[in-house]
C-alpha cells in the first residue's frame, strides 16, 4: 500500500505531529511525505531525514504558505490517484485538512485512530473515549486522521528520503488570509509536553490563575493547559483547552488544580503516564483517574508545593 502523510509545519521547521502520522502510514505501507508550504526546502530536508519515509514531495507555493486547508486540500486530492492513503495528524490543521480531501475524493474519512488492526481495519475513540470501536473502510482509497498520543514518534534521523518538487494547484479561490495572533511562548507546546499543569474554573479569574499556576509550572519546566470552564470564563486563551473538544495529550505527569474531572475533560488526559489531582471535595470524579490525589484547597497546597519544589 502506497501511503501519502501530510507534513505539519510553519514554514521553517517541521512539526513532531507528522512524526507520529508517518508511524501511523508506516503500519500500512510504504509512506511518502507531502510539505506544501512557500519557502520549506529546509522543512523538507527535514522530512526527508524521517527514518522510514521512502519520498518527499514539495508542493511550494505561495498560497500554501499559511497552510488554509482550501488550497491544500485540491493538492492532495490531486496527488492521491498515486496513492492508496492519506493520513494527516488528528491536529487541529490535519482536522481542517482532511475532512475537506475525504469529500473531494467521496470517501469516508476514517477519524483520530488509535491503532491499525489491518489494511482497512482501525481502532479508534467513540463517546469521548469511554469506548473503542474497531472500523473497516470499505472505500477504495483511506483518508485518516491519527491521533498523535496514540502512536509513538519516528526517529526524526536516519533517513534519505529523495526530495521531489511537484507541481502545485495555487491559490482555490475560496478563502483568504487575514492574520494571525499568535501567542509567544517560552514554555513547551501543549500536546509535546512531558508535564503539564492544568487548572479549572476554582481559579477564580485570570490574575489568580497566573499567580497561582505559572510558578508551579516554571518549576516543573511543564507546559500550561486549563480546562473548559476556565477558558470560558476568559482566564487563559483557548489554545490551552484540554478535553474533547480542546487538545488530546498524554505527557508523563498531569497536574490538575480545581478541575473536577467531568468526562469531556477527561478525554482529552486520561491517557498521561502519572496524574495528579489537588482537589478540595474527595468526591470530585477527577480522583477517579488520579495516580496520586490530594484533598485540599488548592490555594494552600499549590503555593506549598511550589515552594518545596
Ligand atoms: C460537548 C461538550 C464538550 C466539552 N468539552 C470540554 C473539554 O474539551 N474540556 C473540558 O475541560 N471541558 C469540556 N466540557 C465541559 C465539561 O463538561 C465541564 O463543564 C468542565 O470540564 C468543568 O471544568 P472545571 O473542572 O474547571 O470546573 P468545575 O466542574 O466547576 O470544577 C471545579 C472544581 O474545582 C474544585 N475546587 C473549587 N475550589 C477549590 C479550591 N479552593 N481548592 C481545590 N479545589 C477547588 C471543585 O471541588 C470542583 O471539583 C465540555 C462539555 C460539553 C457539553
Amino acid at each position: 500500500m502506497s501511503v501519502l502523510v501530510w507534513a505539519e509545519h510553519d514554514n521553517a521547521a517541521l512539526k513532531d505531529a507528522t512524526l507520529s502520522a508517518v508511524s501511523a502510514a508506516l503500519q500500512l505501507g510504504e509512506v511518502h511525505v507531502l510539505v506544501a508550504g512557500s519557502g520549506v526546502g529546509g522543512v523538507a530536508e527535514a522530512a526527508s531525514r524521517i527514518a522510514g519515509v521512502a519520498k518527499v514531495l514539495v508542493g511550494d507555493d505561495a498560497a500554501y504558505e499559511h497552510g488554509l486547508p482550501e488550497n491544500i486540500a485540491p493538492l492532495v486530492a490531486g496527488l492521491m490517484g498515486g496513492y492508496d492513503a492519506f493520513v494527516a495528524p488528528a491536529t487541529t490543521t490535519g482536522k481542517n485538512i482532511a475532512p475537506r480531501v475525504a469529500a473531494l475524493l467521496d470517501v469516508a474519512q476514517i477519524s483520530d485512530i488509535l491503532s491499525v488492526e489491518g489494511p482497512k481495519s482501525f481502532t479508534r475513540p467513540i463517546y469521548a473515549g469511554n469506548a473503542i470501536a474497531t472500523v473497516e473502510s470499505s472505500d477504495a482509497k483511506l483518508v485518516i486522521t491519527a491521533r498523535g498520543t496514540a502512536f509513538a514518534k519516528a526517529a526524526a534521523d536516519g533517513g534519505s528520503a529523495a526530495i521531489e518538487s511537484i507541481a502545485t494547484t495555487g491559490d482555490a479561490g475560496l478563502s483568504s488570509f487575514v492574520g494571525a495572533e499568535i501567542a509567544k511562548s517560552e514554555r513547551p507546546e501543549l500536546t509535546s509536553a512531558k508535564v503539564i499543569v492544568s487548572g479549572g474554573r476554582a481559579l477564580k479569574d485570570a490574575e489568580t490563575f497566573a499567580a497561582t499556576i505559572l510558578p508551579l509550572a516554571d518549576k516543573l519546566g511543564a507546559a500550561v493547559g486549563a480546562s473548559r470552564a476556565a477558558v470560558d470564563a476568559g482566564y487563559v486563551p483557548n489554545d490551552y483547552q484540554v478535553g474533547q473538544t480542546g487538545k488530546i495529550v498524554a505527557p508523563q505527569v498531569y497536574v490538575a488544580v480545581g478541575i473536577s474531572g467531568a468526562i469531556q475533560h477527561l478525554a482529552g488526559m486520561k491517557d498521561s503516564k502519572t496524574i495528579i489531582a489537588i482537589n478540595k471535595d474527595e468526591d470530585a470524579p477527577i480522583f477517579q483517574v488520579a495516580d496520586i490525589g490530594l484533598v485540599a484547597d488548592l490555594f494552600t497546597a499549590v503555593p506549598e508545593l511550589t515552594g518545596k519544589l
